[in-house]
């Protein structure tokens, strides 16, 4: 049984944040003091500021960077795939403020994607995750239209790299298959994950990013993902399994009887819209079969050094006129040519939907 830390703050400059961080990282002390490397894992969904409350606020990173450098002397790094975002990492970094915040306190910044996929399972993730002793998981508490609530199990989605998790959208468009999916790709990540949530500004509404920041004023932290996802669920009001990776969690057996909420005065949150509709599973099917980004390689740029070849975990790249080639079928998008090229001619064809739904 893990312990439950829960504090209200009024802003991110609230001692009682400080206060949260400081008792959970001295419970995990050890750990923490053992470590050689770890890994910072904010919300980092798309190239929005602060104020929108889409990602993780760089006040509530500083914060946790502060406190943790009490504790450990590790590496620290920071590093997450903004989904259909990922090729503007850069942009995303600075508009959300984050990568100031790394910067500031000298904590090294890393794409996903520059590290080699590990397949296990039927799943494909970041070596990034194998790489580092510990995963501190800073989500932001927001509204989901397909998964309910994004909390801590989810966040961690972000270390599969590239659009391969929009792949898994296509793949499994019921929010019931999709989180049985991300909850079992989360348990792949053992027991090597901490968790601190940020609801200090949190998003609600036609989230994860079209909805509207409600100040919540609710910061959390568990060692137990499941634990501290069904603690602030319940903080909102909602039933557990309103969270759709919480639903398999329960499913799969996990006992939530340890968990004990504080009483909270929060808002009512608003659910977005579409959680609201029965949409039938065949129109989600056709909508996501029609949102995606492939890469493509430009002949003109390439001095076909083959890089791109080589670094293909499943052998999607043929060699067609002494150009690389792409088949498309076999392709797992983690983008990792994309990553290694370093003459730009791996480029991203994004379908018309993608277009639509993602502006530049
Ligand atoms: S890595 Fe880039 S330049 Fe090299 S062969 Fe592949 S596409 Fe061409
Ligand atoms: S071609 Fe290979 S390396 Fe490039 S995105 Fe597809 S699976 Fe990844």
């Amino acid at each position: 049984m893990c312990k439950l830390f829960t504090a209200q703050c009024g802003s991110y400059q609230d001692d009682s944040l400080n206060e949260l961080i400081d008792l959970y990282f001295e419970s995990e002390r050890d750990r923490l003091a053992s470590a050689s490397k770890i890994l910072l894992k904010p919300n980092l969904l798309s190239a929005t500021p602060p104020k929108r409350a889409v990602t993780t606020h760089p006040d509530f990173v500083r914060a946790v960077i502060t406190s943790l450098k009490k504790f450990t002397n590790a590496q620290l790094i920071l590093g997450d795939s903004p989904g259909a975002n990922f090729g503007k990492y850069e942009k995303v970094l600075d508009v959300t403020g984050v990568g100031r915040a790394a910067e500031d306190a000298d904590v090294k910044i890393v794409r996903v994607e520059s590290y080699e996929p590990v397949q296990r399972d039927g799943f494909m993730y970041s070596s990034l995750a194998d790489e580092v002793d510990v995963i501190i998981n800073l989500p932001k508490i927001k509204t989901h239209s397909l998964t309910g609530l994004t909390l801590s199990v989810k966040n961690l989605f972000g270390l599969i790299p590239g659009t391969a998790k929009v792949g898994f959208h296509r793949k499994y468009p019921s929010d019931t298959e999709l989180g049985a999916k991300i909850y079992q790709y989360f348990t792949l990540l053992g027991d090597k994950t901490m968790h601190i949530i940020d609801g200090i500004v949190a998003h609600e509404g036609d989230g994860p990013s079209r909805g509207n920041p409600v100040p919540l004023g609710i910061a959390a932290a568990c060692s137990d993902a499941v634990g501290l996802d069904i603690a602030v669920t319940r903080m909102l009001g909602l039933k557990d399994s309103f969270c759709m990776t919480t639903a398999e969690a329960l499913r799969m057996g996990y006992d939530p009887s340890w968990i004990e909420v504080p009483e909270t005065n929060v808002p009512i949150v608003k659910i977005p819209l579409s959680r609201k509709m029965r949409v039938p599973v065949f129109m989600k099917k056709l909508v996501a079969e029609q949102v995606y980004v492939k890469p493509v390689v430009l002949n003109e740029p390439c001095i076909k050094c083959m890089l791109c070849k080589k670094s293909c975990p499943v052998d999607a790249i043929s060699v067609v006129e002494s150009y690389p080639f792409i088949d498309k079928n076999k392709c797992i998008e983690c983008f990792c040519c994309h990553e290694v090229c370093e003459s730009d001619a791996v480029g991203m064809q994004r379908s018309w939907l993608h277009r639509m739904m993602v502006r530049s």
